[in-house]
Order: structure tokens, then sequence, then C-alpha cells
């Protein structure tokens, strides 16, 4: 029962003590009218006190439980031998008869508490008594006449609706909730069933009484044929609910993470074992480390003694102690866990036993957990294992993001941010500012006399000297202002507000003042000077790369003017950057067919076969060269090129996987695509019509988008990857890892295959957290029923650590670099169509 008692209201046991007395006191002034109907028909049959007790008990065996809500209702037989007694005992005997049965059974059969046996056999009394008050009151007599049957009837109804009332009152107070429409239903219909019933056997009991037995005989064949009925619909139920079970856990949009999809699942779990607690206990990672335990309620921390996890991992086996058992070991363990049943279950994926899963507290007075829970509480307990898993890995892989974005955005000398994240802060601040006149300053500094510093006193030297001019830098700057090192001996400081160009004059001359004072390295005593270029926004560029160029000439012009501090002027910019000259030059390029188109072949593991070939686009440029698509991607995209350049992409890699299956190799080809293009309405009939062009099915093509690509707009790539999966293309997820995908969303994209990036793949024999996350991603992929490519095989070790983990498929430069049509059919042709270094993999060495 409840531990804490509110103080002033009064709680439901004593509430329920209250009904009691008043059931009681009710009992009590309906006695007269009770007894008062003594019949003066003479009886033809007379039932005993003694007679009935048994019947009344046996006829509240045979009960039947219905859950509803927390409560269990339970629907007896009990009008039957009420209506017998109202017709052929003595009222009193009756009463006596009603209360003793039923007292037998509450406390023999049903093991109930002292509060609910006290509550009971108070409204046994009081029911028996309106029963026979109700049945003299209508000229109820002890015969088996129509009149008869319609008083008894009547007075069982308004006892049970009596019983009804009370018991519906209790369980409000203690909490429950009931459908009172379809208890009233049941009830109804029970009462008049079960009257009719003892009308027929109060004749058989006049007229024909051999004829009872026969109609036991029914009634036992209806029982047994019932509780069969009963399993089988279990059963099934059970099925169902494995099915919900997997589906819910399986799907939390936006939950990642361990103890977040733990919570989900012990939700599921309490819900589908019906069962108060929940709780999950999750294997040391390390021997040395401690389980790790979650619970629902999380205020509950339902900790197994650790004999007892070990046994259930050991043994893999689910461990059930039903309420009441005999077994002293079970017992103690419920007392030491305050529950009154459990059950405990391994979760086990891809053979190993990850933790184990437990449910405590079957809902329901009387209900416990049987061996059929046990069963389905197995198979759920090996979805649960899955979706934790699933959890863990992701949130591995976030952390190990988080940790190498910091890592990647700050300078590991002076600890200041980078160039990367001095940039994406001044997007920020521009993105912030919008259309306004939000005015700031970006200021660039360059050291005056570094590289000499840095060639005759050496690269210890050098560095302490940065960091005395990152702390001078730092004392200069306001606490808005944002200080970076942009690389070698450049800074660059972002002042988010100012009023005019004054303000950032003002901190030049600071940081100049600062810059000037002599340097201390040891016993030298060194003179450092630094120009300083200023570009400010609107007045010289509203967008990161004109700001930032512009403060760069601005330095320059510092530097050759000989002064400490230049505002950026546009008579003085000589400089025209590269890549405002590609950004033009993109589409005369395009027509002038000055793109190509490299293969890349991936790799099976476990012989060797090349299986596909990836197609990265190459620009060869006349006066810079080959560009790598990192040089030209980026630029298409802003400047609305990326659908044709794609579409050119697309063109040439079916032309050339038609021409390599002519010549029989067998080849599936695999196109990068970008977001900004699957946004193209017409993209996917542009996609069919080049297949048709070319005489390919569409199997024969996989698209890769980026992780990143795919989660800055889920749901409608979700909805446009479909449309495009359902004509055969398959889809590959790129660079997975580095994306913050959500196990969700995994499960929702038509995707036949996940590309781990190569970020992780690269330090894979020197870092023991990639390897682990390498491991962690083959088994998610195994889970997902998905194929897995490891990029970034550039060694030997590589490819062996690969292997180990049984990564199934593999591309890097250690197996081929990226080729031309023509030189990798040819290389393919010499090879048999198999990476050597793979399939020597396969043999003893
Ligand atoms: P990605 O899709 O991740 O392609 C793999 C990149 O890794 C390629 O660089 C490939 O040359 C390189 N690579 C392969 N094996 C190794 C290895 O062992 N070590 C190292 N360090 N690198 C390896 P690439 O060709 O420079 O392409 C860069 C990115 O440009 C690609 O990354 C892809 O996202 C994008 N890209 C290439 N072609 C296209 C295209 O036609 N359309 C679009 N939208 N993007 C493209
Ligand atoms: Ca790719
Ligand atoms: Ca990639």
């Amino acid at each position: 029962m409840n531990a804490g008692r509110a103080v002033r209201v009064p709680g439901p046991e004593v509430l329920t003590a209250l009904l009691s007395a008043a059931l009681v006191a009710s009992a009590a002034l309906l006695l007269r009218p009770a007894l008062g109907g003594q019949s003066a028909v003479p009886v033809p049959v007379t039932l005993r006190w003694w007679q009935l007790v048994p019947v009344f008990a046996l006829a509240e065996v045979l009960v039947v439980h219905l859950e509803l809500g927390r409560h269990t209702h339970s629907f007896t037989l009990s009008e039957v031998p009420l209506v017998l007694g109202l017709l052929f005992a003595d009222p009193g005997e009756l009463l006596v008869a009603r209360v003793l049965g039923g007292a037998l059974t509450l406390i023999v059969d049903r093991r109930q508490s002292v509060e609910k046996v006290g509550f009971n056999l108070s409204l046994f009394a009081a029911d028996g008594c309106l029963a026979l008050a109700v049945f003299h009151a209508l000229g109820g007599r002890g015969v088996t006449g129509a009149l008869e049957w319609v008083a008894a009837t009547a007075g069982v109804l308004a006892a049970s609706a009596l019983g009804l009332g009370a018991v519906t009152t209790v369980i409000h107070w203690h909490g429950g909730r009931t459908d009172h429409r379809s208890v009233l239903a049941l009830t109804g219909a029970t009462v008049m069933c079960n009257s009719s019933l003892a009308a027929v056997a109060a004749v058989l009991l006049v007229h024909e009484r051999w004829a009872l037995l026969p109609m036991l005989v029914v009634l036992a064949t209806v029982a047994v044929a019932n509780r069969g009925y009963v399993q089988l619909t279990k059963r099934y139920a059970g099925l169902d609910l494995v099915h919900q079970f997997t589906r819910r856990t399986s799907g939390p949009v936006g939950v990642t993470g361990t103890a977040g999809t733990a919570a989900v699942v012990l939700d599921e779990a309490r819900s589908l074992l019906r069962a108060d607690l929940a709780a999950i206990a999750l294997c040391p990672a390390d021997p040395g480390d401690a389980w790790q335990h979650e619970s629902l309620p999380p205020r509950r921390r339902l900790a197994l003694p650790e004999s007892v996890l070990a046994r259930v991992v050991g043994e893999r086996a689910t461990v059930r102690i039903p309420r009441g058992t005999r077994d002293r070991t079970s017992r103690a363990l419920l007392e030491w866990l305050a529950v009154r049943d459990l059950l405990v279950a391994p979760m086990v994926t891809n053979g190993r036993v990850i933790g184990t899963i437990m449910v405590a507290d079957r809902l329901g007075e009387t209900s416990t957990f049987d061996p059929d829970d046990a069963r389905l509480f197995t198979a759920l307990a090996v979805q649960a294992g899955i979706a934790v898993e699933h959890g863990r890995v992701l949130t591995q892989l976030h952390l190990q993001v988080r940790a190498r974005e910091h890592e990647a955005l700050h300078d590991a000398l002076t600890g200041l941010p980078n160039r990367v994240l001095f940039t994406r802060a001044l997007r920020t601040v521009l993105e912030q500012a919008g259309g306004g006149d939000t005015r700031f300053a970006v200021l660039l500094m360059d050291l005056d006399q570094f590289k000499e510093v840095n060639d005759t006193l050496g690269h210890h030297n050098g560095d302490l000297l940065l960091q005395e001019v990152t702390r001078r830098l730092r004392a200069a700057a306001g606490p808005e202002d944002l200080v970076a090192r942009l690389g070698g001996d450049e800074f660059a400081v972002l002042m988010p507000r100012i009023m005019d160009e004054r303000d950032a004059l003002e901190l030049a001359a600071r940081i100049h003042t600062e810059m000037d004072q002599p340097i201390r390295l040891g016993s030298l005593l060194l003179e450092i000077g630094a120009s300083i270029g200023v570009a400010l926004r609107p007045d010289h560029g509203d967008d990161v790369s004109r700001l930032m160029q512009r403060a760069d000439v601005a330095m320059y012009a510092a530097k050759c003017a000989g002064q400490p501090v230049a505002v950026y002027d546009d008579q003085a910019d000589w400089n025209s950057p590269r890549r405002l000259q590609l950004a033009g030059e993109l589409r005369g390029a395009l027509s002038d067919r000055a793109f190509h188109v490299r293969y890349q072949p991936i790799v099976r593991t476990d012989d060797g076969r090349i299986v596909a070939a990836e197609a990265l686009a190459r620009w060869l440029h006349p006066t810079f060269g080959e560009l790598s698509p990192d040089d030209f991607i980026p630029l298409a995209e802003r400047a609305g090129m990326i659908g044709p350049l794609t579409e050119y992409v697309l063109d040439q890699a079916l032309a050339d996987c038609r021409a390599w299956l002519d010549t029989g190799c067998d080849l599936r080809v695999a196109v990068n695509l970008s977001v900004r293009v699957l946004r193209d309405v017409e993209w996917p009939a542009k996609v069919a019509a080049l297949l048709e062009t070319h005489g390919l099915e569409a199997e024969r093509l996989v698209f890769e988008i980026t992780e990143s690509g795919i989660m800055s707009d889920p749901e409608n790539m979700i909805r446009i990857l479909d449309q495009i999966a359902a004509s055969g293309v398959a889809f590959s997820i790129d660079d997975f890892g580095t994306g913050y995908s959500s196990l969700a969303y995994l499960q929702q994209l038509p995707i036949s295959e996940i590309k781990i990036d190569k970020s992780f793949v690269r330090p894979l024999p020197v870092d023991p957290g990639a390897a682990g996350i390498v491991r962690s991603v083959v088994d998610l992929a195994r889970n997902l029923k998905l194929g897995l490519v490891a990029e970034g095989v550039e060694d030997e070790m590589v490819l062996r650590g690969l292997a180990e983990v049984s990564c199934p498929s593999l591309q890097g430069f250690h197996l081929c670099r990226p080729k031309t049509a023509d030189e990798l059919a040819a290389w393919l042709a010499e090879r048999g169509g198999t990476a050597p270094e793979v399939r020597a993999l396969g043999r003893p060495s």
C-alpha cells in the first residue's frame, strides 16, 4: 500500500474503512425487512446454511478476471447461490452462508489483504440484506413461479448495483479508473445470465433433481473451452505486442543516446507487460567497470544484485518470480527490491549479451507474471537489446564528432578559435544582421618579423612568441570581440558591434600599442611590429569572403605603406581572387566539356571482387590544371550550376557503365548527389530518362548523399528519396558518422548502404576509439540489414583492421586510386575483376 500518506486528507485506506463501516450500518438497517418476510407457504425444498456455504465459496472461486486499467474486475457465479438461497433458504441462514462462503474464498483462495477482506465481507452482508429486502418487498416466496424469478432477479440486481458502486468508489480512491459504461453493461449481463441459470437450477431442484448433473457437465465444458480460448487469444496478443514493441522502440524520432533509448524501451516494456516498474542494467564495458542502471519511474533505482545479473547473463535465461512464490531465495530477492513479482531477461545483440531488462510489480491486485508473459518478455528483451545498442552506437559517434569538432575548430598552440570557427562566427553575425544596418568590423593582423624569429631562434621560441602575442591580443580586445588565429602569424578579431569606423580604429591602435612593447624571450628582448587591416560591414562588403578578403587587402596595404593600420580602400584593391574567376568560368567549362569523371572501385571484402565504381568529378582547368571537386562543387552549388553539372556527371557515368557492361565488366556505378539536386522536382524524371537512353536497369545506379545533407531536412528527404527509390535506384549515406542522424530517420530512409566516413577509418590501426566506432557501425549496419562501405583505406594496416571486424566493402587509395573509365576497364581486365590485396587476405600467408 502507499507509503506516503497525506496528513489532513484521509488516505484511501481510511476512506475504505469508513465505507466498510457504512456498509455494515446499512446491513443493520435492512435487517428487519430482510428477515421479516418469512414465507407462510410450505417450501418444497429447504436449503440449509451449511449446504449453501460451499456453493457460495465455489461460485466465488469460478471467477473470470478482467483487467481494466490498473485494477482487476472479477465476475463470479455468486448470483446463482444467492437466487437459490432467496427461494429456498431461511433469510438468516442465507446471510450467514453468504458471508461465511465469501470469507472462505477471499482468505484461503485469494489471500486478500485484511483491508480488502474487511471491505468485501461488509459488502456481502449489505448486499445480501438488500437482495432479501427487495425480494420480499416484491412479494417473492419460496416457490419456483415466474413472479419469484422476477423478484429474485430484482433483488440480485439491486445487490449487484450496490456492489458495483462500492467497488468503483474504492478503486477511484486508490487512484484507479474504470470504464463505467463497459463495467455496468458487463455486470448487468452477468446478473441476468446467473439469475436465469439459477431459475433453471431451482426448477430442476424441485422437479427433476437428477437433471442437475447434466447441467453441471454443460457448465464445466463451457468453462474448460473458455479457458483454452483465452489462452489462444493471449498467445496471438503476445505476437502482436512484440511487433508493437519493435515498432515503437526502434523509431523514437529524435531520440538518441543510451539514456534516451533506454527510457523509451522501459516505458514500452512497462505498458506491454502491465508492470508498474521497469529497469535496465547494462554490462560493464570493461571488467573493472560497474554495471549501469536505468529505471522507470526514474526516482526508483531497481538495481538487481550482481550475482543475479551475472546468472541471467551467464545462462542467457529469463528469470520469472511470480507473486506468492514459495522459493526462499526468490522471496528474499523480492523483499530486497521491495516488489511483489518480477521478470528479468538477457538483452542479446549480435550474439553478445549487453545487459538485462526487468519488469516488476504486475498491475492489478490478483494478477502476476505467468509463463506466457515470460516467453513474451524474452522476445521483447531481444528487441530491447537491439534498440539500446543502436542508441549507444549513435551516442558514441556523436561524442567523438563533437570532440573532433572542438579540435577542428581551435588552434592547438594558443587555444584560440581557428579560421573555420572564425568564419563561422562571422557568418552567424552576418545572418543576424540580415538586411539591417548593424555595423561591425573585421581586423586582420600579421606580425612583421615572425619569420625571422622562427628561423633564427627556432620553433620553440616562435611558439612562445605566438603565445605572448595571443595574451596581448586578448588583453587589448573587448569581452565581446572574438580573437582567432588564422594560421602562422596571422590573427583576426571580429568586433560584432561598433558605432562607426572610429571604434575599429581605436581597437587597432590599442593592439598596435600592445604589440609595440618589446617581448621578453628568455634573456632576449625582441621588438615585434604588426600590420593591421580593417574592413567594415556594410561599407566594404556584406558576406564572409568579401569582408575577409578586403581586410586582407587592407593589411597588405598597411604593410606596403609601412603603416601600422589601414582601413580598406577599394581604389587599392588589386586582388582578384581565384574563386571569383572560377565561378565566372563554370558555365563555359560545362559547355566546353572541360569536366571529366574518374572512377574509384568499391571492393567486396570476402572475395575481393570489384562490385561498383564511384564517379568523382574533375575539372581540367586551362591555368590551374586538374581541380578537385572540393574546389568547384561548393561554387557550382552557389552559382546554381550544380544541377547541370550533376546531370553531366550522371550522363557520363551511365555511358561508361554501359560500355563496361558491353565488355563484360559487371559493375554498378555510384554518383554523388547534392541535396540541392534532389530538391529539383524534375530530377526523378531526368534520372529515368538517362537510364533509358543508356539502356540500363535502375538497379545499376546508386546515389550517394551525405548524412549531413539528409539531416538538414530529414522529413522532406524521406519523401523525395522514397519517390526515387521506388524506381529501383539505390541510395547510400555518404560520410556517415559526421551528420548526427537519428536512428528513427535511418530506419525510415529507403537506403541500402552506409559509407562510414574516412575520418573514422584512417586512424583505425592507431586509435582504439576509432576502432570501437568502426566495429559498432559494422554491427549497426548488420542489424539494420544495410550494406557498409569503409572509405579511405589508405594502407595495409587499415585493410587488415577492417577485414578483422568483417566490414563488408572497402574503398581507398590502397586498393585503387580514382581512374578514367578506360583505365579502370584495363585495370579490371588485368586483375580478373578483383583487388589482389583484398583477395590475399583470405588466403593463409
Ligand atoms: P566523397 O564522396 O567522400 O568521395 C570520396 C573522396 O575520397 C574522393 O575525393 C576520393 O578521391 C577520396 N578518397 C578515396 N580513397 C581515399 C583514401 O584512401 N584516402 C583519402 N585521403 N581519400 C580518398 P574527391 O574525388 O576529391 O571528392 C571529394 C568530394 O567531392 C567527394 O567526397 C564528394 O562528396 C564530392 N564529389 C565528387 N564528385 C562529385 C559530383 O559529381 N557531384 C557532387 N555533388 N559531389 C561530388
Ligand atoms: Ca561519395
Ligand atoms: Ca565519403
